[in-house]
C-alpha cells in the first residue's frame, strides 16, 4: 500500500498541540537553535552577501546538472568508486541490499543519511535478513524508540533526556537509568563502537559531491560518519542527484552557510573528503567505495522551471527551526521523511500530491522560511504554486507538466466559491454592488452564529459612507 502522509495529518497535529510538555520542550529547542544561528551572523550585510554567493553556486550547479552528473561519474570511476543510478527508492534499495548481500554482511552500520530514510533502507535490509544500525546518536535514539526522525539535523530533538534515559535502560541490555547527558552519550558510543568492529559494510550520506575532482564531502559532528566511511571494508554512499557542485572552490561557501544555519557552528567537528577506496600502501580506509545517485522525482522537479529552486536545498534545517507551524506541531506530525517547510516543498515531488496535499496547506505563509534560507529558496512562492497544483481541475488544466496527483486537494464547494469570487472580482461594478448588498444583509443576520463569533460584534452597515465622514471632518 502506498504511504499517504496526508492521512491522519490532522490527528497527528492535534496530538502534538494538545501535549503541553512536548510543545514546551520543542519550542525551547527551536528557540535555542534560532539564537545560535543569529549569533553566527552578527553582520546582516555579510550574511546577505554570503546568501547571494550560496544561491548563485546552487543555481549555477543546477543549471548544468546533467553535464555535471556525467563529469562526476567519470571522475569517481577514475578514482575507483563504483557509481550506481537509481530512479526509484526500490531500485536504490535493491542496489544497496545487493552490495551488502554480496559481501555476506550480517549488519550495515549507517551514518546519518536522510536519503536512506527516504528510501526506507532499514526495512529493505531487514527484509533481506541484514541488520541495520544507526550510528548517529540522534538516529540511534529514534531507531531504538521505533520512530522516524523529527528533524533533518537533530532527529531526536522531540525527546527529553529523561525519555532517552528510560529508553536506554529498557532497550540496551545491562544499562541502568541515568539522566546524565554525558553518561548517556558514553553508553551510546560504547555500544556503537563495538558494532563498527563487527561489520563489513558502512553507509553514509553525502553533503556535496564535487564533479571536477570526483570527491564526496561529508559533514558531521560525532565522528561516526568517519568511522562508517573508513573502518568497514565497503563504504556505500547515497545521495540525491541534486547535491552536486562543479568545483572544489564552491564547497567552502556552502559549508559555512550549512553549519552556521543548521547548528549555529562556525565549522563542524569533522569534515570528510572521500575520493576513493584505500590505495596500495595505505593502512586504512575501505577496499570498495560505492555511490548511489537517487532520482525519485528530482528530475521532474528539475525539468519544471516553477519548481527547480526546490533542488537548491543544502538541508540545513533553518527553515524548520523558524517555522511557526513546525515549531508547534513538530516533525512527526508531517508523516514524511522531510518535515517542515523543506518537507512541504520537496515531498510532493517524491510522493505526489495525492499523498501530500494536506501538507502544502500547513503554512501561514509568513515568509520566515524564505527569509532564513541560506540559499534563498523562495519557499512561500513554491508553496503557493503547489497549492494551485493541488487545487487545479486536471480535466480543465492546460498545464503541460502537471505534478503527480494534481487536483488531489480539490473539493467541489470551495472550488465553486473561489470560481464565483474570481468571477465577481474581475467585474468591479458587479463586485461593488454585491459587497453593498452583503453589508446591508449583514444587519439582519443574528448577532451570534457560533463559538467563533461569540466574542465578536458583527459589523453594522455605516449610516454614512467613509467619504462623507472624511468630507465633514475637513
Ligand atoms: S529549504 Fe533552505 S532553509 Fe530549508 S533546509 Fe533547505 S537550505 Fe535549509
Amino acid at each position: 500500500m502506498h504511504f499517504m502522509p496526508a492521512d491522519g495529518f490532522r490527528e497527528r497535529t492535534e496530538a502534538t498541540v494538545s501535549n503541553p510538555h512536548l510543545r514546551k520542550s520543542f519550542r525551547g529547542a527551536m528557540d535555542f537553535l534560532m539564537a545560535k544561528r543569529k549569533a553566527q551572523f552578527p553582520d546582516p550585510e555579510a550574511l546577505e552577501n554570503l546568501r547571494t554567493l550560496g544561491e548563485a553556486i546552487r543555481r549555477y550547479s543546477l543549471s548544468r546538472l546533467p553535464e555535471l552528473l556525467v563529469q562526476l561519474e567519470a571522475n569517481l570511476t577514475k578514482n575507483g568508486v563504483k557509481v550506481h543510478w537509481a530512479e526509484t527508492p526500490e531500485e536504490a534499495q535493491r542496489i544497496i541490499v545487493g552490495i551488502a548481500a554480496g559481501a555476506q554482511a550480517k549488519l550495515v552500520v549507517k551514518g546519518k543519511s536522510m536519503v536512506s530514510e527516504e528510501i526506507e533502507l532499514n526495512h529493505a535490509l531487514e527484509a533481506a535478513g541484514i541488520g541495520a544500525l544507526e550510528s548517529d546518536m540522534g538516529e540511534y535514539i529514534v531507531q531504538l524508540a521505533g520512530e522516524r526522525p523529527s528533524h533533518i539535523i537533530m532527529p531526536a530533538i522531540h525527546k527529553t533526556k529523561e525519555e532517552i534515559a528510560r529508553l536506554f535502560a529498557e532497550r540496551i541490555p545491562g544499562v541502568d537509568y541515568t539522566d546524565s547527558v554525558d553518561e548517556l552519550i558514553q553508553i551510546g558510543r560504547r555500544v556503537l563502537r563495538e558494532k563498527f568492529r563487527e561489520t563489513t559494510v558502512g553507509l553514509s550520506g553525502v553533503n556535496v559531491a564535487v564533479a571536477e575532482t570526483g570527491t564526496l564531502c561529508l559533514v558531521e559532528n560525532e565522528g561516526n560518519g568517519r568511522m562508517c566511511t573508513s573502518v568497514p571494508d565497503i563504504h556505500v554512499a547515497i545521495t540525491g542527484i541534486e547535491k552536486i557542485v562543479e568545483k572544489l572552490e564552491h564547497v567552502p561557501p556552502l559549508l559555512t552557510l550549512l553549519t552556521r544555519s543548521a547548528t549555529g557552528q562556525a565549522v563542524t567537528t569533522y569534515f570528510n573528503w572521500i575520493s576513493g577506496p584505500r590505495r596500495d600502501g595505505e593502512l586504512d580506509g575501505p577496499r570498495e567505495v560505492h555511490l548511489v545517485l537517487l532520482d525519485n522525482g528530482r528530475s521532474r522537479a528539475y525539468a519544471d522551471e516553477r519548481f527547480r529552486a526546490t533542488l537548491q536545498c543544502i538541508r540545513c534545517g533553518a527553515c524548520m527551526n523558524h517555522c511557526p507551524v513546525y515549531t508547534r506541531i513538530g516533525g512527526l506530525a508531517y508523516g514524511t521523511t522531510y518535515p517542515g517547510p523543506i518537507g512541504k516543498i520537496i515531498s510532493p515531488h517524491l510522493l505526489g500530491l495525492e499523498a501530500t496535499h494536506s501538507l502544502v496547506t500547513a503554512s501561514s505563509l509568513c515568509g520566515a522560511c524564505g527569509e532564513v534560507c541560506p540559499v534563498r529558496i523562495p519557499i512561500p512562492q513554491l508553496l503557493i504554486e503547489l497549492r494551485n497544483q493541488s487545487q487545479n481541475d486536471p480535466a480543465a488544466s492546460h498545464d503541460a507538466h502537471p505534478l503527480a496527483g494534481a487536483g488531489a486537494g480539490r473539493k467541489p464547494m470551495p472550488a465553486f466559491a473561489m470560481r464565483a469570487w474570481g468571477f465577481l472580482h474581475a467585474r468591479p461594478a458587479l463586485y461593488r454592488l454585491f459587497s453593498f448588498a452583503l453589508t446591508r444583509l449583514r444587519g439582519v443576520l443574528p448577532r451570534k452564529q457560533g463559538a467563533w463569533t461569540e466574542s465578536r460584534a458583527p459589523l453594522r452597515p455605516a449610516a454614512r459612507s467613509l467619504h462623507e465622514l472624511l468630507r465633514d471632518k475637513t
